[in-house]
């Protein structure tokens, strides 16, 4: 088993006519990027830093943060990393956050980068760690559930008063660090040609950008069936952040769940979005049928996929394309 594992992992992770993708992993602890097969990915898409905040009874100094986010730039030698900055509110709470207060609908109320621009002090700590550490190794930085332009200009405000400080206390940081957005809220969505004007990359994070799109709560168990990452809506939603994206040259990926779904893979290839990031396992998954896509023949099936009025359809297709090339 290991050795089917490893064999999988060296696997280059291209199509048949040679798209050549990214495939990054997503992570919530340093101690994730302990595994050997770290060394066949293309780097981490995602580093939820929320977990850093949990199971504690304060929040994390600066220092803590600086030495977390150092530790995992160091491991990756060089590759990638994209470290969200906190996402606390909806579905995660913390107790010793005594603002976080009880709310009706909390994915729609006080969360992420709501909470950062509400609670500069806080925002700043995190901000001067990511960027103290980013003279440690290739670090880029996103916002998450950001809705507006507003919000974008309010953290990047934050972010170079950071600079500025740091600047003044002579500690060093990479001047010319990333800054990227979560596109997971519709609204983001659809103003991606407007925020591409003003980022360096996006990461659409499919799990939220599902929930909110169709109305449906991810936590809800008795709607679960109506979460349907293959709604012809979500599909229309992509394309546009895909197409945004593409005009202005810009990297984009995703690190929703749908990312390592090997349904959605043939989709990823028609839209043009060539780097994915997932846990490890769908890494392997994805590198065993990647060398039997075409990315020509995926291309092909897009008007089509985008006339598509059912879900039914669209994964019916999509699982036929999978059933013949393995
Ligand atoms: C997402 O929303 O798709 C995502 C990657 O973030 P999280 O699951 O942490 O909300
Ligand atoms: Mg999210």
């Amino acid at each position: 088993q290991k050795e089917k594992l490893q064999t999988a992992s060296k696997l280059p992770a291209r199509t048949a006519d040679g798209t050549q993708l990214k495939l990054s992993v997503n992570i919530s602890s340093v101690r994730e990027l302990d595994q050997p097969l770290i060394q066949d990915v293309h780097g981490v898409g995602l580093f939820r830093t929320e977990f850093l905040y949990m199971d504690r009874d304060a929040f994390p100094t600066e220092e803590e943060q600086f030495e977390v986010y150092r530790a995992a730039a160091e491991k990756l030698q060089g590759k990638p990393l994209v470290i969200r900055t906190f996402d606390i509110g909806g579905d995660k709470q913390l107790d010793y956050f005594s603002f976080l207060e009880e709310e009706d609908n909390p994915f729609l109320g006080y969360r992420a980068i709501r909470i950062c621009l509400d609670q500069p002090k806080l925002f700043k700590t995190q901000l001067r760690a990511i960027l103290r550490a980013s003279h440690y190794g290739l670090i880029k930085m996103m916002y998450p559930m950001v809705t507006s332009m507003e919000e974008l200009h309010q953290a990047n405000q934050l972010l170079s008063d950071c600079k500025q400080e740091l600047r003044a206390e002579k500690k060093l940081f990479n001047e010319h660090i990333q800054i990227g957005v979560t596109i997971e809220v519709p609204a983001a969505a659809l103003i991606a040609d407007l925020l591409a004007e003003e980022v360096d990359f996006f990461s659409i994070g499919t799990n939220d950008l599902v929930q909110y799109t169709l109305a449906v709560d991810r936590m809800n168990e008795k709607i679960a069936d109506l979460y349907d990452p293959f709604h012809p809506a979500v599909l229309r939603m992509l394309r546009q952040v895909a197409q945004a994206a593409e005009e202005h040259d810009l990297e984009v990926s995703v690190c929703g769940e749908m990312a390592g779904d090997e349904r959605a893979l043939p989709l990823w290839l028609a839209l043009g979005i060539h780097h994915l990031s997932m846990s490890m396992q769908s890494v392997l998954n994805l590198k065993s049928i990647l060398p039997h896509l075409e990315t020509h023949r995926c291309k092909r099936l897009l008007p089509e996929l985008l006339k598509m009025k059912t879900s039914d359809e669209m994964k019916k297709v999509l699982q036929a394309l999978l059933l013949e090339v393995q």
